[in-house]
Order: C-alpha cells, then structure tokens, then sequence
C-alpha cells in the first residue's frame, strides 16, 4: 500500500508506540527513507523498514543545519528518484509541525504526498489528567495555542486576548518556563485566579508526570521535563481536584509511613 515517488507526512502520536496508528506503523515498516523530528522516540523508529534510510532532521539536536530547504529538498529529491519517503513527526503533522509549509514545497515540486494524522500532544495530555477539554458543563470550546513566540515580534499579551475565556480550555503547547509572566498574561486577558491548570511531562511515556495548579499559583509549578504541555480551563475542574486529592493521599500515606518506622 505505499507508493513509490511520495511523500507520507506523517503523525507519529506523543511517544508510546501503541498510540502509533495502524497505518503509520504500515508506512514505517515499508518506507525508502524517513526524515523525523527530535520528538519522535528511539522506540518508534525501532520499527521502521531496516534497510531504510534515517536521518533526524529536527531543529535541536538533528543533522547540523538542517534548515526547512533542506529538509523539503531531500523529501523532493528522494521522492523524484522513485523512493516513498516518510516525514515523521511527533504528535499530529497538522499541529504546530510546519505541515503546510512542506506542503507548499512538495506541490511547487509537483511531488505527490498524503498526510497521516497522528495523535496530537494536548489529547494525550488530556488522557494522562483524566479530562475532557469540551466537559460540556464547563466549556465550549478548545483553544490550542503556543506560547512560544521566536521569530515573531508580537506581544504575548495580545495573543491571548479573545482566547482566554472561561468557556475555553487553552491546550498551550510549547509553553516555556516563564509561568509568572503567563499567570500575569491570562489573569489580565481576564480568566480568575482560581481557574485550574495542570502541566503534563513526557505524556504517553514512562516518564509522564502530571502537576495540577490554580491560575494563581501557575508560577509555582515545578519545573518538569521537556517535552510538556499545559492546559488552563474550568474543564479540567474534577480532574484537577482527584489528582490533587491523590497526590495528598499519597503524602500522608508517606508520612504515616514515615511516622510507623520510627
Ligand atoms: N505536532 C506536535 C506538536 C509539536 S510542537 C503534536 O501534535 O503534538 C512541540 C510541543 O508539543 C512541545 O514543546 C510540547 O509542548 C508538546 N509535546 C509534544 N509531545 C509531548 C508529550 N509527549 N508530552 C507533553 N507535551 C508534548
């Protein structure tokens, strides 16, 4: 089922290779070459095609300056001397992954592509807390955003005016570490001091760790690993509440512990 001369852009979901879609391990399994981004896990690309051709093409840590140009002309390149190529991405191709930039280049090359959805980052994080973002008693609407603005000049503040409403659930990707200027942000775009917020590490991996806050408090989250995302709303109301009672729960049971073996 894949073709040679194309290019599969596709969504590797947030990491545990159980939430890969059937048709993207299909893809892996057959593909020529596939160029993936720093997100995608070393337990993911253990299922590729083991003759194929791997290359990290992601902005951290990947071949030294692999700009987009590069990237869309190897995809080009290899598509056009009859390969199927895959471009892996972690999450889902169409959020925050420059999906419709390599798009542009694989038309303008008259190459053909397909896109593979994958899951994105904001729902696995959403499954690790136990939460509906569109919980119908208190919210209806979704806002995914980035709080990372490189590249850009305009204020953060701005950005958030319209999008923080108490009827929306904000799923911030990317959301930095500056949590005390983006408490200062949504209390001013207007959201309360009480509302709730829980910051998810490593979703769908064996490091996941979930800490849940008030706006009020945003600024005393610790600080987690990378990669993680954070989602403000009143949806997340009960599900903020038991992980909070859990993480109590799991407190005094140390300290009684603790109190036992004296
Ligand atoms: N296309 C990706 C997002 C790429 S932007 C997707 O759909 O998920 C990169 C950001 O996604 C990270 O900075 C982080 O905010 C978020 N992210 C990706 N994977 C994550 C994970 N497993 N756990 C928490 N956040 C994650």
């Amino acid at each position: 089922m894949i073709e040679n001369g194309k290019v599969y852009l596709v969504g590797a979901g947030p990491g545990d290779p159980d939430l890969l879609t059937v048709k993207a391990r299909k893809l892996l399994a057959r593909a020529d070459l596939i160029l993936h981004d720093d997100l995608v896990p070393p337990r993911i690309l253990a299922l590729a095609n083991p003759r194929a051709e791997i290359m990290n093409v992601g902005k951290r840590c990947g071949v030294a300056g692999a700009t987009q140009a590069e990237i869309d002309s190897r995809m080009i390149a290899a598509a056009r001397a009859g390969s199927s190529v895959v471009r892996l991405k972690g999450g889902d191709p169409a959020i925050f992954g420059r999906l419709a930039e390599e798009i542009d280049a694989l038309d303008a090359a008259a190459v053909p592509w397909e896109v593979v959805p994958g899951i994105t980052a904001g729902l696995a994080a959403a499954a690790a807390l136990g939460a509906s973002l569109t919980d119908r008693r208190k919210a209806s609407r979704v806002v995914i955003v980035t709080n990372h603005h490189a590249g850009t000049k305009r204020p953060l503040v701005r950005d958030w005016q319209g999008l923080a409403r108490e009827d929306a659930t904000l799923v911030i990707y990317m959301p930095g570490n500056d949590f005390e200027a983006l408490r200062d942000e949504l209390l001013a775009a207007g959201l309360s001091a009480d509302i709730p917020a829980a910051l998810v590490s490593r979703a769908a991996s064996a490091e996941q760790s979930v800490e849940c806050s008030t706006l009020a408090e945003l600024h005393a989250l610790p600080r987690v690993p990378a990669p993680s995302i954070l989602l403000v709303g009143w949806a997340l109301d009960s599900a903020v509440r038991r992980a909070l009672a859990a993480n109590s729960a799991a407190l005094l049971a140390d300290a009684e512990l603790a109190f036992a073996s004296h």
